[in-house]
């Protein structure tokens, strides 16, 4: 007869991953489910687990408020990067890891009933990396908290900029902070809460610029690794120094709050911070369509951008130059001149070039060039092809001439 031998399951040798996660502070075993119950924060040593975008906004909104904007944003390859992988064959990569379009999220919602401008960034994605979408979607929240005056709530979670997009991740540092700026000079409130980590040029942007600035406890945030930033300085740096507590300590951060505090943390801030009701028309400062003081010393940038707006006065000037075109051709291109040199040099050389101007730039405002069309990296470089070719300038300067003669 034979011996029915008894069997044995192979032992494992770690959890599966899926149900459970090892505290990287105090290495317990934490079963996910109860960890997502306590908002994935340790229980037994308070260490504050990265949460994904979607987590972080169901944690801090009113459940069902969220609506999602320009969901439909994705990265393109203005470069044809490649490093091991080609930057498409990462980004998809990414997408199908997480879901996710990009690194960041934006839309609206209400915290407690109050309705707030929210844009939230998720490490998950190629680290959180802020590339010309991220930018765009800070910017876009930023632009519309100023339009429908509610306060503006960022969470940043980054890497820093996003090195496959070249300089054109750096511009997303200028843009952001120029939107920004606008917002603040409208006084419109902006709260920024830095989580585990804000680092490069996230850090180095938006994410500082709050009017409260939060962070959440043990969170990594600096601009460069630990071990650069001593060698830059040449000099030993103190342990933690680039921690929430450490930077709270030393008048850096506003707040550091405990996750499970944050949503009331932000909801009360939100009862204080109050936007400025928009300016009265009569109010408003010459010519500008938001009722921004003309000079502020702070962001040259954005006043850069702004002066490429036609003002009111200036449609007036052009129309009124216009008819008397031939005596005063030079004065009318001067204001647009700064921002886009090439194209307004073209015009130039045509007699006149007094109205050239005002076509080409009707209605843009501090970040029109990547607005206008859909997929935000390939717009980023649009304005020089554009101002290579001129050819929509020549064919203006000459019918608004011949309207001129007729
Ligand atoms: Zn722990």
């Amino acid at each position: 007869m034979p011996i029915k031998l008894p069997s044995f399951r192979p032992r494992r040798d770690a959890y599966p991953p899926d149900l459970w996660t090892k505290c990287p502070s105090c290495g317990e075993m934490l079963f996910n489910k109860q960890l997502d119950k306590v908002l994935r924060v340790c229980p037994s040593c308070g260490h504050h687990f990265r949460l994904s975008a979607e987590a972080r906004i169901e944690m801090l909104l009113d459940a069902g408020s969220f609506a999602e904007r320009d969901a439909g944003l994705e990265s393109e390859d203005p470069l044809g990067f490649v490093d091991q992988k080609a930057y498409p064959d990462r980004i998809a990569a990414a997408q199908l890891a997480t879901g996710m379009r990009d690194a960041a999220v934006w839309g609206t919602g209400t915290i407690d009933g109050r309705p707030v401008v929210v844009c939230v960034m998720d490490f998950g994605f190629m680290g959180g990396s802020m590339g010309a979408v991220v930018g765009e979607k800070v910017t876009r929240a930023a632009e519309h908290a100023l339009v429908a005056r509610v306060p503006l709530f960022v969470v940043a979670a980054s890497g820093g900029a996003r090195m496959q997009e070249g300089t054109l991740s750096l511009m997303q540092l200028a843009k952001t902070v120029g939107a920004l700026e606008r917002l603040r000079a409208a006084g419109v409130p902006f709260l920024s809460l830095l989580s585990d980590p804000t680092t490069g040029g996230v850090f180095a942007s938006f994410a500082v610029l709050g009017d409260v600035n939060i962070a959440e406890p043990n969170a990594l945030i600096g601009f460069a690794g630990a071990r650069v930033s001593a060698g830059t300085i040449a000099q030993e740096l103190p342990p933690g120094f680039q921690r929430s507590e450490f930077l709270f300590q030393h008048g850096f951060l506003d707040r550091v709050v405990h996750r499970s505090e944050l949503r009331s943390e932000v909801s009360s801030l939100l009862r204080f911070l109050v936007a400025r009701p928009a300016p009265l028309v009569e109010d408003r400062t010459d010519g500008d369509p938001l009722g921004l003081p003309s000079f502020r010393a702070l962001s040259f940038l954005s006043n850069l951008a702004e002066r490429v707006l036609p003002t009111e006065s200036e449609i007036a000037g052009a129309t009124n130059g216009h008819s008397s075109s031939p005596a005063t051709p030079t004065t009318p291109t001067t204001p647009s001149t700064p921002a886009t040199p090439t194209t307004a040099s073209t015009p130039a050389t045509p007699t006149t070039a007094s109205t050239t101007a005002t076509p080409t730039t009707p209605s843009a405002p501090a970040t029109a060039p990547v607005r206008a069309s859909q997929p935000a990296p390939m717009s980023a470089p649009s304005p020089t092809p554009e101002a290579t070719t001129t050819p929509e300038p020549v064919p203006g300067a000459t019918s608004s001439e011949e309207a001129s003669r007729g």
